[in-house]
């Protein structure tokens, strides 16, 4: 069923010419140690388990699905995925990124991301479950008890124990406010949590001995709204002293849905009748400490999208390589077939190409963000970590949002480049596109991220955390701008990076009068400002690119061209976008909800 390799040289190319991450992981103490070799190790070894152990696993997982038993409320993964994990533990792949204080590997973030996408490539809905582990382990690390990261963090870091996060209720999946589970306490310290949640993904499985969720509940007399939201470790077994599994925990899965895509991933209805769990940082202080799993969250969406985008792209290539059909406009190019290959025909290119420099940008953009979250956490100086940190507030929305929509666009591209054969089930392309969906649903939907950027990362700060990066940008476009060579790339980033100023301004002004103009804009603005980052980033790839263009390696001449179909075809939407942003509320407030 198609074929995934991970595209290891674009990784180095991101890792060691564009982001020169041996260099910048010198200047962080916990990670001097970590050289080229080690990361091209690590790049290549994921590179075979993801492709040999995982990928075989993906066809067939959303062909079977997940199946629940409701008499034992148990759920049974599809067949591999379970003998997957155990292969994933025995190779301490759970425990990459990982402090070593509770037996991680201690490697940087960046590398682990490289590993992440590598991971959904070859199978989203497998990745999950582990994936949320992680989610769960940073959360724990940072707002746990100094037992809870005794008993739990070491689970968490070899995979022994899975992670899941509890938030949605049938009536409250963005507005977390209205939640209604309840928390009681109890004489020794732990609480009973009684209530339902919806759609938690994971949530029950046969892959690891334990599971571990992390619950939204409210305590007695917690204020009204997100306010007086509380979060709690609610354990599948409780753990014994000696660390082993003991007594079930009354948190059970009542069913799975049917849904689109992602079938090899459980996502499960879970009652607490009364479940046993313990707080996580302060009462009514939850939603701050879940904010440390939901960010994580976000950027693994992010890496999602972009496996996702690598692997479509890389099948359809193949394909339009392999089938024939018509001619060449401008000429027969394969006289001894009956008709030419369809990479010869534009609009295939464009396709293709749409999906390669969204796999791209997308690499070099997640890439920079995670080397951002390694200084953020292991920089020796307090001002280059808060800076950081301010970075992927910002950037994160637009890890999310931005990536995920372009998944979709880009794995749809590479399902048309297959013809009617993209559609059918056979040939494995529709699985991207269904899988690729609820990555703009879910970890808060594209327009919520849309409201976080506009509305809190850049309204709310008065522009600080834009300007910041903005400032970036524009010392690029200075020490660049008389390049001849780069003037293609550099001037519309230039150009861009101005009307971007200029529109926050707007809105920024036109928000005052009228709040709803904020979510007018926020989707079309998301998008303006990703399409920002990307020309940032692909102007930077490109003058690597041309400073190398003749070295005799084509991977530098594939580079340029993607480089230049990113500005001429991909970006040039920002000036329709910039319009629909620019257009006010009243085209989309004026009508009365009866006239519709
Ligand atoms: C397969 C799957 C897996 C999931 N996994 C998990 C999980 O592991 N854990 C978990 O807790 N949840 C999970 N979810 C839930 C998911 O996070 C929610 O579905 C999502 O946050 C949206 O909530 P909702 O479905 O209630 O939609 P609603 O909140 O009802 O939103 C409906 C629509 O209204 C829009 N909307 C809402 N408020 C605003 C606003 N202020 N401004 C503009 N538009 C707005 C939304 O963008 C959306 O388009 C999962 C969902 C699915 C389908």
């Amino acid at each position: 069923m198609g074929q995934y390799v991970a595209p290891i040289r674009d990784m180095q190319f991101v890792l060691h010419e564009f982001l020169k991450v041996e260099e910048e992981l010198k200047s962080l103490p916990d990670y001097s140690e970590v050289d080229a070799d080690i990361i091209n190790q690590v790049l290549e070894e994921g590179g075979k388990f993801t492709a040999e152990v995982l990928f075989p696993l993906n066809h067939s997982g959303d062909r079977e699905g997940c199946k629940h038993d409701a008499a034992t409320h148990t759920v049974t993964t599809p067949k591999g995925f379970k003998e997957a994990y155990k292969q994933y533990v025995d190779g301490g792949w759970a425990a990459l990124a990982c402090d070593p204080e509770y037996g991680g590997q201690g490697l940087p973030v960046v590398l682990n991301n490289s590993f992440y996408e590598m991971l959904n490539s070859a199978n989203q809905a497998w990745t999950m479950y582990p994936g949320l582990s992680h989610g769960a382990y940073e959360c724990l690390k940072e707002h746990g008890t100094d037992h809870q990261k005794k008993v739990y963090l070491p689970k968490l870091v070899s995979g022994e124990w899975t992670g899941t996060m509890c938030l949605t209720e049938p009536h409250c999946g963005t507005d977390l406010g209205m939640l209604r589970s309840k928390a009681l306490p109890q004489a020794d310290g732990s609480w009973l949590i009684t209530g339902n949640k919806i759609f938690i993904s994971a949530g029950e499985h046969d892959m690891s001995e334990n599971i571990l969720h992390l619950v939204l509940a409210r305590v007695p007399d917690a204020p009204e709204g997100s306010k007086g939201i509380s979060l709690f470790l609610v354990p599948k077994y409780l753990p014994k002293e000696d660390g082993s599994v003991g007594e079930r925990n009354p948190i059970t899965c009542g069913a799975i849905e049917e849904k689109m895509g992602i079938h090899g991933n459980s996502t499960c209805q879970m009652n607490l009748d009364g479940a046993k769990g313990w707080i996580i940082g302060q009462p009514n202080k939850g939603l701050n400490a879940m904010f440390v799993f939901m960010n994580a969250a976000r950027l693994g969406v992010g890496m999602q999208s972009l496996g996702l985008t690598e692997v479509a792209y890389q099948n359809a290539l193949i394909y339009a390589k392999d089938r024939i059909q018509m001619r060449s406009l401008s000429g027969v190019k394969n006289p001894e077939m009956p008709a030419d290959p369809i990479i010869v025909h534009p609009d295939v290119r464009r396709m293709l190409l749409t999906g390669k420099a969204y796999a791209e940008g997308a690499r070099a953009f997640t890439s920079y963000v995670a080397l951002q979250i390694d200084r953020e956490l292991h920089h020796p100086d307090e001002e280059v970590r808060k800076e950081a940190a301010d970075e992927v507030a910002l950037l994160t929305p637009i890890v999310k949002a931005f990536i995920t929509d372009n998944a979709w666009i880009a794995t749809s591209e590479a399902m048309q480049v297959f013809g009617g054969h993209g559609y059918i089930a056979e040939w494995g392309m529709e699985q991207y596109v269904r899988d690729a969906r609820i990555n703009l649903i879910y970890e808060g939907t594209n327009t919520i991220q849309s409201l976080d950027l506009l509305g809190r990362k850049i309204l709310g700060d008065n522009g600080a955390k834009l300007r910041k990066f903005g400032e970036k940008i524009k010392a690029f476009v200075e020490d660049n701008g008389t390049d001849e060579a780069m003037s293609e790339f550099v001037t519309p980033l230039g150009d861009l990076g101005d009307k971007v100023t200029k529109l926050t301004m707007e809105i920024g002004m036109k928000a005052f009068q009228n709040p709803d103009e904020v979510g007018a804009a926020c989707v079309p603005y998301l998008r303006v400002v990703g399409h920002m980052v990307y020309s940032y980033f692909f102007a930077q790839m490109a003058k690597i690119a041309l400073a190398k263009e003749d070295s005799g390696d084509n991977f530098y001449k594939a580079k340029l061209a993607t480089a230049r179909f990113y500005f001429a075809r991909l970006q040039p939407e920002t000036a329709t976008l910039i319009r629909q942003a620019r257009s006010g509320s009243a085209n989309l407030m004026a009508l009365d909800a009866d006239l519709f």
